[in-house]
């Protein structure tokens, strides 16, 4: 209820919001080397309540890092932070050196590639799925997704393939799907919200799979994700 409550809020700000100019001596340089950098960030929903004080961090380039911390820490209001959506009250963030809410909206899906644990369909087919409507996402990027994700055969075995209109009960593996999406965009940034929790054994193999593949080469920061905590960098946050 209290999340819903902030939602309404801030779909009422976004209607009154007047388009914002973007600064033009402000351009993200992804050859600079830190990708995301928190600095000094004091940050809450409302007045009343600091969820996260004086938080630094600083994630480099192609680096694989995990946001560990127990439950409500503050681990996923740093991606909303990460993403623009909401401004510190305090301190910095930056995404390749650019405050992440001067990021303009057209850019951030070839910026962030973010995967949470639940799947929000969109009217249209499976192919919608994994391009949002976006032209840019040829044919064959979809199908680029799809293979790096393990979904190709799954999809092509479907009626229409990538056209069939999709409906819930059409695939089990949305987590997959998910995965697709993000990647279609080759984002430089995968922000991956705790996508392994709830699911069973064999469908997380498959996740971790198309991960690993999907991972390569990208700056991936991820909420309590076993692989990459082996892997990589471990950031508590309490
Ligand atoms: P979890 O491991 O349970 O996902 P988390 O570390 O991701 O936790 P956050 O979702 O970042 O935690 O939430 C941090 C705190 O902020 C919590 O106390 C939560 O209730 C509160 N919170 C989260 N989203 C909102 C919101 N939209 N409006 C107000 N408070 C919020
Ligand atoms: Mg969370």
């Amino acid at each position: 209820i209290h999340s819903a409550f902030a939602g309404i809020q801030k779909i009422n700000e976004f209607y009154i919001m007047e388009e914002k100019k973007q600064p033009a001596a402000l351009t993200e340089n992804t050859d600079y080397c830190i990708a995301a950098d928190l600095k000094n960030v004091t940050f809450g929903y409302d007045e009343s309540q600091v969820i996260l004080n004086d938080v630094s961090l600083q994630i480099k380039k192609g680096e694989q890092v995990t946001l560990l911390g127990r439950t409500g820490a503050g681990k996923s209001t740093i991606f909303k932070l990460l993403l623009g959506l909401y401004e510190p009250q305090k301190g910095m963030v930056l995404i390749w050196g650019v405050p992440s809410v001067d990021l303009p909206d057209a850019k951030k899906r070839k910026v962030f590639g973010y995967v949470e644990q639940s799947f929000h369909m969109v009217p249209g087919s499976v192919k919608d799925q994994i391009t949002l409507y976006d032209a840019k996402i040829s044919d064959t990027d979809v199908k680029k997704a799809a293979e790096l994700t393990g979904l190709a055969k799954t999809i092509e075995a479907l009626p229409d393939q990538y056209d069939t209109i999709c409906t819930q009960d059409l695939f089990s593996q949305w987590q997959l799907l998910s995965i697709a999406r993000a990647a279609a965009a080759e984002p430089e940034i995968l922000l991956l919200d705790e996508i392994t929790a709830n699911l069973d054994a064999e469908t997380e193999k498959m996740v971790l799979n198309a991960l690993q593949r999907v991972s390569k080469n990208r700056t991936v920061i991820s909420i309590s994700h076993r692989t990459m905590a082996e892997t990589g960098r471990v950031i508590p946050i309490s």
